[in-house]
Formats: C-alpha cells, sequence, structure tokens
C-alpha cells in the first residue's frame, strides 16, 4: 500500500488506507483531503497558540533561568513619583529603566524610609530615589521625614517594626 498518493499529508494517507483503496480517486480522495486540510489547521493553530504563549510568557518573565525566578524590585518614576512596587527586574540592565506607561528612562530602584516626622514607624515607607542613584553626589534627605536615607537603608528597630505591622494589621 505504498502507492504515492497525490496527496502529500500522511493524515490522508491513513484515511485511504482505511477506506481500502477501492480508488474511485476523485471524490473520495477529495473529501479526505477537506479532513486532512482541517486536521492540519487544527495542527497550526495549536502551533500558533503554543508560539504565542512562548512569546508572552518571554515578556512577561522570560524563562525560567536555573536556579534564578522573576525578581520584582520597587521603582520610582524620578518624574511623576509614582512607585510600582512590583517592577520585573530588568536582568543585566542599568538604571534608568524604561516606565512602560511614558516610554522614558525615568524608573530607578528606591530606599525604603519607615519614619514619620514624629518618630514613629509607618507602612507602607515612603519610598526614596537615592541622589547617588541619579549619579548626584548628594545626600539624600527623605522628602516625609526629614531623616538621611542610604544605601541599604536600615530600617526601625524590630519591635517598632513589629508594631507597626500589628496595627496596619487592625
Ligand atoms: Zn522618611
Amino acid at each position: 500500500m505504498s502507492r504515492t498518493s497525490n496527496m502529500p499529508s500522511l493524515v490522508d494517507d491513513a484515511d485511504v488506507k482505511q477506506i481500502g483503496v477501492s480508488g474511485k480517486s476523485a471524490g473520495g480522495s477529495g473529501g479526505g483531503g477537506g479532513f486532512g486540510e482541517k486536521l492540519k489547521l487544527f495542527g497550526s493553530l495549536i502551533g500558533i497558540a503554543a508560539a504565542i504563549g512562548i512569546a508572552v510568557y518571554t515578556m512577561t518573565g522570560g524563562p525560567p533561568d536555573i536556579g534564578e525566578q522573576t525578581r520584582y524590585v520597587v521603582v520610582k518614576d524620578s518624574e511623576s513619583g509614582e512607585v510600582n512596587t512590583k517592577f520585573a527586574f530588568p536582568k543585566g540592565e542599568r538604571w534608568p529603566w524604561t516606565n512602560r506607561s511614558t516610554g522614558k528612562r525615568t524608573l530607578y530602584p528606591v530606599e525604603a524610609c519607615y519614619w514619620t516626622k514624629d518618630n514613629q514607624v509607618k507602612l507602607p515607607p515612603t519610598y526614596v530615589i537615592l541622589n547617588s542613584a541619579m549619579g548626584k553626589n548628594e545626600k539624600t534627605i527623605c522628602p516625609d521625614c526629614g531623616r538621611e536615607v542610604r544605601g541599604n537603608n536600615p530600617p526601625p528597630p524590630a519591635e517598632m517594626m513589629a508594631k507597626a505591622l500589628e496595627d496596619q494589621g487592625k
């Protein structure tokens, strides 16, 4: 049964074999062809869906590297002051990162300042872009409490943080 069909598809061949190659040809194989075309279309749809899935996956988080998940960082827009607490860290790319809503490279990493003016702890904290992150050789002062903010800014004492968390939950 290795008669070479003029239909290139394997599905068509199988179809013809099942029918028994009684071979009135034109009409029968035409029908088989239609079935095959549908299968082929179905197959390519799956292929397209898979491709889209992969593309979306790549855009949203990238392929999972060994031992490293997508990291989220808190960023702030240096122009609008808008804070994004779940910014997908663009690996290997130095800030300023691109703000997708404006297309401008105005996103910077931040430090968190948990202090209020009257020495209480607040949640969520004030997010501050360090001057050094923007290439300025100046101290960074928290606009909310007036304290100096540094790299790896030290948080308030643990018990104060715990109390603030507790109050926040009420
Ligand atoms: Zn502050």
